[in-house]
């Protein structure tokens, strides 16, 4: 039922790890982001200093992680890993920078999620490579100064508008991931194809990467289906195994996922179209407005289903058409 999800868990954590370009040259698409990054990077080693830290902003499944492994395997540096969920405190923060040692990449997903207070610490630890840990407590407590190696951090956030603007200056670039085209999702389906050992017609590769909401995640993931489907039935993993794999997991022709489908639908037949709120939206569908904002949202609106406005969201001529309904029709009572 979560194939469409571009949330990774459990099974898929270890297929998206075979899957991973390990440099940027296997990295597919985002061209513009890519070469920004070369270049940071090769500045970097050409000065033989940490390259400066990096914020990765977009939707889920857009490789994001993938770019933070690709930063730290490039330049033949050690990688830590950890999310903001996981920062709750400053002093868990103070534990991972202080056991860091010279040149190590950090990468914290979900960096709009760590807790304020580590948030502080990590504006010095960034920009002077110190924090100051608090010691003892009330009139007696004092700050003592510790020294970091230098690192690089690479913060990945689904939302950049969530970060705080001193934290957000703090870093040296920023770039923001843009959905796939389809033909960049065909390469990346066919190095994915290649490396399970899935035989698999250029037709139904890009069949499926049409229907893979922009996102190499998705598509990974449904390349899989596909194959389970092919293996299942015993036939061959073609355009017609293709179709019925889709079918069967909701994937309708655009990509879109029963999430989409029910905020879209809600938009159009709850509130005649719109404009409607976030949160209004949220409630209706039964979903966070964290989700709704960061992963349906983008989507929506980059195929142009959805449009935003101050007032809320609205709904196009074609988000109609696609429910199959008339957009002449005009807002429902
Ligand atoms: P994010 O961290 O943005 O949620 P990931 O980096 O975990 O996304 O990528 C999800 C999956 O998609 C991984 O298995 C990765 O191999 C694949 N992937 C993402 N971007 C690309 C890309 N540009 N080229 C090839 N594979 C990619």
């Amino acid at each position: 039922d979560d194939v469409l999800q571009p949330e990774a868990a459990g099974d898929d954590l270890a297929f998206e790890g075979a899957l991973r370009p390990a440099s940027l040259a296997e990295f597919v698409g985002q061209q513009k982001v890519r070469g920004q990054l070369e270049l940071l990077l090769n500045a970097a080693t050409l000065q033989n200093r940490a390259p400066d830290h990096i914020l990765l902003a977009g939707p889920p499944g857009l490789g994001k992680t993938t770019l933070a492994m690709i930063v730290a395997h490039e330049g033949n540096r050690p990688l830590r890993m950890t999310s903001g969920p996981a920062i709750q405190h400053a002093g868990d923060l103070a534990a991972v920078l202080s056991s860091l040692v010279p040149g190590e990449v950090l990468f914290i997903d979900e960096i709009h999620r760590m807790a304020r207070s580590a948030e502080e610490m990590l504006y010095l630890a960034m920009e002077d490579f110190r924090v100051d840990i608090m010691v003892g407590k009330g009139a007696g407590a004092t700050s003592i100064p510790l020294e970091l190696a230098p690192f690089t951090l690479v913060g990945a956030t689904t939302r950049a508008g969530l970060l705080p603007n001193p934290l957000r200056d703090r870093f040296g670039f920023t770039a923001h991931l843009e959905f796939y085209e389809t033909d960049e999702l065909h390469r990346v389906l066919e190095r994915a194809a290649a490396l399970i050992g899935l035989a698999i017609g250029s037709d139904a590769l890009t069949e499926i990467a049409g229907r893979s909401r922009g996102t190499p995640r998705i598509a990974n993931r449904l390349l899989r289906r596909v194959r389970d489907y092919a293996l299942v039935h015993g036939g061959a993993a073609d355009h017609s195994a293709v179709r019925a794999a889709l079918e069967l997991y909701d994937v309708d022709e655009h990509g879109l996922d029963r999430l989409d489908r029910a905020v879209l639908s809600a938009i159009v037949e709850r509130f005649g179209g719109g404009p409607v709120g976030l949160s209004t939206l949220a409630v209706t569908v039964g979903e966070e407005a964290e989700t709704i904002e960061a992963v349906v949202e983008p989507f929506l609106v980059r195929t142009g289903l959805v449009t935003r406005s101050p007032r809320g969201r609205i709904a196009t001529a074609r988000a109609w058409t696609h429910l199959g309904l008339s957009p002449q029709a005009g807002p429902q009572p």
